[in-house]
Order: C-alpha cells, then structure tokens, then sequence
C-alpha cells in the first residue's frame, strides 16, 4: 500500500481528497459542540461555586461522541446514510429529512475546504510523515477558523495540542530542527504578547486574546522563525479584509467600533499558506536571502 502510494501521489492525492471529507465531516462536529462543551464545563463550575448545585453533581453528558447527532429542529437522529460528506448535502438537498428545515451550506463547506487542503499536502509532500503532519495541521487550523469566527474564542483544548505536535515534529526533523522549532513557537508567543501590551499601555483597550499568542506560538513550533514574517505579513491583509467584510455585513452600521473581531480565522489562513508556500513567498520576498 505504501509503495503503491508512494510511486503514485495522483492516487494518494485522491484517497487524501476523501479521507480530509471525512475528517471535514468530524470537524463540523468539533466546530459546533466544542465550544458548547467548554460552555456547559464554566457553567457547572459556577454553580458548583455559588453553591446552586452540590459538588458532586455530575455535569450533563455532552460531548464529540454523545449525545447522537440531531436535527437541531425536530431532534431526529441522523442516520449513517444521512451522513455521507458532501452526498448526503445534495441528495437531501440541504434539508432535514423529516421536518425540512434548511441545513446550513457550511456543513458541505467545511467538509469540501478540508478535503481539498488535505489533497493539497498530500500532492505537495507525498505519501509519509509530513503528509500526515500536514494534514493534522489543516484539520486543526479549520476547526479553528470557525470556532473562533462564530465564539471569539481559540480554546486551549486546540491552540496547545497544536503546539506540542509542532515541537514533537521537530525531533524527527520534519520540516524543521527542533532548534527552530522552539525558537519559533518562543518568538510567535511573544510578537504578538509584546504588541498586546503596547496596545494596552497606549490605548487601554485589549486589542487580542491570549488564544492568539498561543496560535503563533503553535505556528512557530511548526514554521520556525523566517515564514512567521510571512502569516504576520499576510495575517494582518486578512484581517483587515475580514474586518471589513464584518463591518459590511454588520447590522450595528452606526456603531463601528464595538464589533467583535476575530483574529485567529487570519492568523490560522496565513499559517497554512506559509505552512505550505512560505519558503517560496520568502526567497521572493527576499531574493537575496538564503532561507
Ligand atoms: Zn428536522
């Protein structure tokens, strides 16, 4: 099987497309009911802490596996059939089976973003180590993405797991040394902590969340130093567009300032793009550099 891969990544490729509509499939669960899993964990320690419950109260089981996925409307289950990334979308055609009501496209969209970036890397570095890095890196950046456009938030549950796959890479040399690595994940840390506090001290405002420290630090343990100057680079054109398109389509046209804005959808695109084009991107940036 490896060597057919491996003298094949036209095969590879596709196994890959379908394998990252399958994990797609699996990050829309992750997108929607992470965050209400963090939720439910705050809201039950509050009350522990205000007494309104006892101690040992167990919290409601809600988690990636339990309960069965649902139509959020009629609450009926999703069989296996129903399920099928992509197919399942059109065949229904966008709509629950029993009750009809309207399915979101992001469901398909995320499903077809993650087996497109997913063949991507396979097409890039081939059937091996970094392929499979590569990929784990995409599922973790898109569940990002969303997680943080929709809740503000990079919960830790993602940002810190990111880092230390980066840092584990590194021991086997991967893409990058582990010199690199820790090198990077410092310095990506500490960029953004560093204009956080100079934002803070000039403006008295919070401009950024911890989350995104700790994403760059995660981007740095897997790019190393030179292609952070590229997400930082392409990170703020994204944001800035981003912000844009959310001041657009705001209804608060009044009001600009007070928009929640967040910063991780373009700090985890730009990781990604430098993740796979940095070097690139780089010697063209600065031909007379040796990277
Ligand atoms: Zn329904």
């Amino acid at each position: 099987m490896f060597e057919l891969f491996r003298d094949n990544v036209g095969l590879f490729t596709c196994v890959a497309l379908f394998f990252g509509l399958l994990v797609g499939s699996f990050l829309n669960v992750v997108i929607y009911r992470l965050p209400k899993m963090l939720e439910n964990t705050w809201n039950h320690q509050c009350q522990i802490q205000l007494n309104l419950i006892e101690e040992e109260t167990p919290p409601p089981v809600f988690n990636l596996v339990v309960p069965h996925s649902a139509c959020p409307n009629c609450q009926a289950p999703i069989r296996p059939w129903q399920n099928i990334p992509i197919v399942s979308y059109i065949f229904l055609k966008g709509a629950c089976a029993k009750c009809g009501t309207h399915i979101s496209i992001r469901y398909p969209l995320v499903e077809l973003l993650t087996g497109i970036l997913f063949a991507m890397v396979a097409w890039k570095f081939g059937v091996g180590l970094p392929a499979l890095g590569g990929m784990l890196f995409s599922a973790f950046l898109v569940s990002m993405i969303f997680i943080d456009a929709d809740t503000q938030l990079l919960p830790d549950n993602l940002t810190l797991p990111l880092l230390w796959f980066g840092l584990a890479l590194s021991l086997f040399e991967t893409y990058i040394s582990v010199k690199e690595a820790v090198i990077g994940a410092m310095v990506g840390y500490l960029f953004l902590w560093i204009i956080f506090w100079l934002f803070k001290i000039l403006t008295k405002k919070e401009g950024m969340g911890y989350g995104d420290f700790k994403l760059l630090a995660a981007l740095g343990a897997w790019l190393g130093v030179a292609p952070l100057l590229v997400v930082i680079l392409l990170s703020a054109i994204l944001g800035f567009f981003y912000y844009g398109l959310i001041i657009m389509t705001s209804k608060q046209k009044t009001e600009h300032k007070n928009i929640p804005f967040a910063f991780g959808p373009s700090l985890a695109c730009a990781g990604w793009i430098a993740f796979m084009y940095g070097k690139n991107i780089l010697s063209w940036l600065y031909p007379n550099v040796q990277f």
